[in-house]
């Protein structure tokens, strides 16, 4: 293999950092994990560059190198903003990794990684548009065009978890604080604190996402009821998206995207909100799961 056709992706996350290698049909070389250094730039910053040089070294060939991180870079100021790792904040990582590694890199956030991966060789396939949804502790997604990452003026394409939950009800008004300064964020509903706090709520029971998912599957009423309303709401937040940009398929990621009956049921309620006479758009859970990030990453070099 020559080494324009090795992809290293990586995936910055807040505690850990992964590193995998890709042939170019998607086989996997090599994979690594390491502990993201805590609140520390340079050092994380040295990490991800060693990270690559090891890899090369055991594979004996030089790659191209993508990261997904949390947040966006401006595309004005080529600084990352809005991680939750906040010492990433403010930083030209990419302008600084590619003085470490002396060469390009390609960097971009983790949700158009999720969306990146499963277009290219997940669930995702084949479709022309795909809107990449992450239904885990927060909520976003990424936009897929025929191979392409959306990668708009503000690079913000998809972001639509810190949109109002559509259609409210009136016992949805004004809904509950976001960290993001504002109410009744899609976020505070479909993330798994979301339902969380909607069971506490509406049953006066704290239970987890994966065993109020448990407890419905095994006929528990209230827990199937929370479901239900989740569905419902799930419905009407991708009823929006459907309406703006009409994609092929929607797939589910994050710990939420687990939940079997959501691709049943959510495209029955959706519909009624969808401004047509019928809806082709497929719902459909993600193939590469927790790969995706470092997948996506490996792909923003040119897709299988
Ligand atoms: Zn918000």
């Amino acid at each position: 293999m020559d080494d324009k056709r090795l992809r290293l992706g990586i995936d910055l996350g807040g505690t850990k950092i992964e590193i995998v290698a890709l042939d170019p049909r998607g086989a996997e070389l090599l994979r690594r994990r390491i502990p993201t250094p805590h609140d520390d730039y340079r050092a994380t910053l040295a990490a991800l560059a060693n990270l690559v040089r090891d890899a090369e070294r055991e594979l004996g060939v030089q790659g191209l190198v993508g990261i997904g991180t949390p947040g966006s870079i401006s595309r004005a100021t080529g600084l990352l903003r809005g991680c939750n790792s906040v010492c990433l904040n403010g930083r030209p990582l990419k302008g600084d990794l590619e003085a470490e590694l002396g060469r390009e890199v390609r960097i971009t956030n983790d949700a158009n990684c999720f969306a990146l991966s499963e277009a290219s060789d997940g669930a995702g396939r084949g479709a022309g548009v795909v809107f990449g949804a992450i239904l885990g502790t927060g909520v976003g997604a990424g936009i897929v065009v025929h191979g392409r990452i959306l990668d708009g003026p503000n690079a913000i394409a998809g972001e639509w978890g810190h949109n109002p939950l559509p259609w409210p009800r009136d016992d949805e008004r004004p809904g509950h604080a976001c960290f993001c300064g504002r109410s009744g964020c899609i976020e505070t509903w479909l993330s798994g604190p979301g339902i969380e706090r909607d069971h506490h709520l509406a049953a006066h029971a704290r239970l987890t996402a994966h065993d109020i998912a448990a407890r419905a599957a095994n006929g528990d009423a209230a827990c199937a009821a929370t479901l239900s309303r989740y569905e419902e709401r799930l419905a009407r937040a991708l009823a929006h998206v459907i309406n703006i940009l009409d994609p092929d398929a929607i797939v589910l990621g994050g710990g939420m995207s687990n939940v079997d009956r959501l691709y049943a049921n959510v495209p029955k309620l959706w519909g009624a909100w969808v401004f047509s006479d019928r809806v082709d758009t497929r719902l459909l859970r993600n193939v590469h799961g927790d790969s995706s990030g470092v997948r996506g990453a490996a792909w923003l070099w040119g897709n299988p």
